[in-house]
């Protein structure tokens, strides 16, 4: 839990929400401090709340929640950053959806990670005004990859640790990074990396987000990162899954 007190304060950002028993909603947020929570908002979805509209997804708000037995309760919502250009065109509402799917999937339940919510912030904020989306995306999960922990090798071989040179590697989603030719081919699991895209991942990697966001990119070289790190991302969630979530998954309330 949070903490000991029987209400606690916190500003979240609203991940997504469904319906639950006849009134009431489950809210998913995630919060600088504590992480992802799923959280009960009690008679969201009569037509007199006055919390719903304060509870839309991909909106920042401050909430004030109140410790329940199983489910704690969202018992007073304020709209901070509505993220209003989001709503009114549909790419850009898939691009959030995306981005809350991933926060979702890496956002551990009452696990500070104040990165994290700063970066989810910064996102939401970059899909709802700059023109190219596809790349803000790839900026967007090469930094949560670093804040998860699970930031990509791309400077040194993962195979024998040599300093990569400008040359056709191999990238290999297993073993989390770039393999130099001679260690990459023929390797099971990884696939040719161009130079020029993994020049753009290390540029990326390397400095800040307005420089990479202002990049001028080829769309070969955009879709080729989007394939690349697509793998890599799937690579680490399946791994996630199965060594954390799935037991989250499986465990008994009891237990
Ligand atoms: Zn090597």
């Amino acid at each position: 839990m949070p903490d000991r007190e029987r209400v606690y304060r916190t500003e979240a950002l609203i991940l997504k929400h469904s319906d639950f028993g006849e009134a009431d909603r489950l809210v998913t947020v995630f919060t600088p401090y504590y992480g992802k929570l799923r959280l009960l908002a009690k008679g969201a979805r009569k037509p007199s709340s006055r919390k719903a509209g304060h509870l839309e997804s991909f909106t920042r708000t401050q909430l004030l929640v109140a410790r329940g037995r199983n489910l704690d309760i969202i018992t007073q919502a304020q709209m901070v950053e509505s993220y209003a250009a989001l709503r009114r065109d549909l790419w850009r509402v898939s691009n959030a959806y995306y981005i809350g799917e991933l926060a979702d999937a890496f956002g551990e339940e009452l696990a500070e990670n104040r990165p994290m919510y700063d970066l989810l912030c910064r996102a939401l904020g970059w899909v709802s005004e700059l023109p190219n989306l596809r790349q803000a995306l790839r900026v967007f999960e090469l930094r949560l990859l670093d804040v998860v922990g699970y930031r990509p090798e791309l400077f040194h071989c993962v195979g024998c640790k040599a300093a990569i040179e400008p040359d056709d590697n191999y990238f290999s989603a297993q073993e989390g990074g770039v393999l130099c030719p001679r260690c990459g081919k023929g390797r099971g699991g990884a696939r040719t990396i161009p130079l020029a895209v993994l020049k753009v991942l290390r540029h990326m990697q390397t400095h800040d987000d307005a420089t990479c966001l202002q990049l001028r990119l080829q769309p070969s070289t955009l879709s080729m990162m989007e394939q690349v790190q697509a793998e890599y991302l799937t690579h680490v969630l399946e791994r996630r899954l199965k060594s954390v979530e799935f037991l989250h998954l499986l465990r008994p309330p009891t237990a």
